[in-house]
């Protein structure tokens, strides 16, 4: 069987005016600033004037710890979205936008996929409203203006060995990693050595997504750390004096961005905060505007239940004080079957024994989101090749644990194919079951917050870390920053911190290699392993394949 591919199906949609998708949510035309005829930002005044209203119920989609196979969240998400709506109920959908990285790196767009997308699927994964622009702008002149603070005599005395502010750029870019600026003589600056992010990893995106309003972003923005002097006093951007330009800057890009799924859903696309250095989930505003506006709100966490549902619990719901009514854990039986030893190669063949033995990663999700008080429900997102066999053994699995599984198939159905899981998953939200709490208290150690995750989630028996780290974060908890949550920083593929440990690991340590602090933020990252903030293009990078047609269109976009 051929499948048409998501670019193709995305083509094909027959998309509404944004103003109807806009009026679906009761937004006047006058409160959408459109960009063409499919995208529109909504009003901050709109956005001020729903506060005190009721909110809606909050759906987060997680998943098990990803393998190549692919599980699907953002389809997902978009699938129950629509489902939702197929059911008579007013359901939103909140996800992140793309970054253009991954986007000419490797194939794999942001858009979810099917018959369950977000359009212009083109747009998004490209320029789209331009967010990502104006994040870039402000955080590169924050670099600017640190340097030339140094050249005109460098009165607050920046120790040029410790400015901690690079620079970014939203490209897949090794080449520069590391690199000297400011060469080429005196008129150019004093040379230091700098490199660059890629700009979801910086703390400006990290900010936009956590920031409730303008004045917050402004007062956020200024708290961030830029430097250090040669006591180790840090300097704050808002010593610089750039918070005021920064925001200016960032001001349209706040606005979250409306878009529709191909069954003319309304769908929040805003913000990009990488999974691992930062939070990994769509804005605040986003989702508290989508909350007042929808009886239900579907958004999804980046990686496994493990890093992205353990931050949005711990992090954004905290920080914008959210509370999740029910969680869908997406779950596939090629992951199944990877996760129980079979190699990619080999997931085209039927492998009960392979599913069953996988499923204790599934297992150890479903009582890891438990543990914060809220429902799950197990999507399985059906793909072409799965046996009937494979699929029982994982609704059976599930059972045995006290917990559901219903079979998706929005990918090749749309709504049509995930109804039965949209009706679940809205009575289990108007149910009240859920007891949402975070999984720590804020007045908690960081290294008792680092524990905490550690053994409850990762269920590793021990932390690592050195002297040299205990120290560092005694300092902070000095200086006042004791109560911010922790983002942990590992790889997604395992529970441990060795990407190869499938399944459901046990007797595991967590070393900790580095902690990071974003001030502006909120949050101190925690570095376990290997952690890229400017990914490389493999070997064959998807821009080779991208092109325009001859009428114009985009080819190769997934
Ligand atoms: P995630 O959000 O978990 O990273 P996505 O939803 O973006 O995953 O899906 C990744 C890719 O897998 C997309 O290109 C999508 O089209 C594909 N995909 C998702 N679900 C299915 C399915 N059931 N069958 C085939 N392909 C799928
Ligand atoms: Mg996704």
């Amino acid at each position: 069987m051929s499948f048409k591919t998501d670019i193709e199906i995305a083509r094909e949609a027959s998309k509404r005016p944004i103003q109807e998708i806009g009026a679906k949510l009761g937004i006047p035309t006058e409160d959408l600033l459109p960009f063409g005829h499919d995208k529109a930002k909504v009003s901050a005044d709109f956005i001020a004037a729903q506060r005190g209203k009721k909110d809606g119920k909050l759906i987060l989609v997680t998943a098990i710890n990803p393998t190549p196979a692919g599980e699907g969240k953002t389809t997902t998400t978009v699938g129950l979205g629509d489902g939702l709506n197929a059911i008579g109920k007013n359901a939103a959908i909140c996800i992140r936008e793309a970054s253009l990285g991954p986007c000419f790196g490797m194939k794999g767009g942001a858009a979810g996929g099917g018959y369950a997308q977000v359009v212009p699927m083109e747009e998004m994964n490209l320029h789209f409203t331009g967010d990502f622009h104006a994040i870039t702008s402000a955080h590169n002149l924050l670099s600017a203006m640190i340097d030339n603070h140094i050249y005109w005599g460098n009165e607050l005395e920046i120790d040029e060995r410790r400015v901690v502010w690079k620079r970014v750029l939203d490209m897949n870019d090794r080449a520069l990693r590391d690199c000297v600026t400011s060469l080429g003589g005196v008129a150019n600056g004093f040379p230091r050595q700098t490199g660059f992010d890629i700009t979801v990893a910086s703390e400006v995106m990290a900010i936009l997504c956590l920031a409730l309003d303008l004045d917050d972003l402004q007062k956020r923005l200024g708290d961030i750390i830029v430097a250090y002097r040669r006591d180790r006093s840090p300097i704050y951007c808002r010593d610089i004096k750039a918070d005021g330009a920064m925001t200016v800057l960032l001001q349209q890009a706040m606005q979250p961005n409306l878009v529709q799924t191909l069954e003319n859903n309304p769908a929040f696309v805003h913000g990009g905060p990488f999974a691992n250095i930062a939070h990994g989930c769509n804005s605040v505003v986003a989702t508290t505007t989508a909350l007042k506006l929808a009886d239900y709100v579907v958004t999804e966490a980046g990686f496994g239940a493990d890093l992205g549902a353990e931050k949005f619990m711990n992090i954004k719901c905290r920080k914008a004080g959210l509370a999740p009514d029910c969680v869908v854990l997406v779950a596939t039986v090629r992951a199944m079957k990877m996760n129980g030893g079979v190699a990619k190669a080999d997931l085209g063949d039927e492998n009960v024994d392979a599913v069953k033995a996988g499923c204790a990663n599934l297992g150890r999700h479903i009582e890891n989101v438990k543990s914060f008080g809220v429902p799950v429900v197990v999507g399985i997102n059906h793909f072409s090749g799965d046996s009937d066999a494979e699929v029982a053994a994982v609704v059976d699995y599930v059972e045995g644990q006290g917990s559901e599984a219903i079979l998706c198939k929005h990918w090749a159905h749309g709504s049509e194919g995930i109804k039965e899981l949209a009706t679940r998953v809205a009575e289990i939200a108007d149910s009240g079951a859920s007891q949402f709490a975070p999984l720590y208290a804020d007045d908690l150690s960081l290294m008792e917050k680092i524990e905490t995750i550690a053994k409850r989630i990762y269920r590793a028996d021990e932390v690592l870390a050195d002297k040299k780290i205990r120290d560092q974060l005694r300092q902070w908890e000095e200086a006042g920053y004791g109560n911010l949550p922790v983002c942990m920083a590992k790889t997604q593929y395992s529970f441990s911190t060795d990407p190869n440990l499938r399944g459901a690991p046990v007797g595991h340590s967590l070393p900790v290699r580095e902690v990071r602090l974003s001030a502006g933020a909120g949050f101190v990252v925690v570095v376990c392993g290997e952690i890229m903030t400017m990914p490389g293009l493999p070997r064959v990078p998807s821009a080779e394949a991208i092109m325009l047609n001859d009428a114009g269109e985009i080819e190769g976009l997934f």
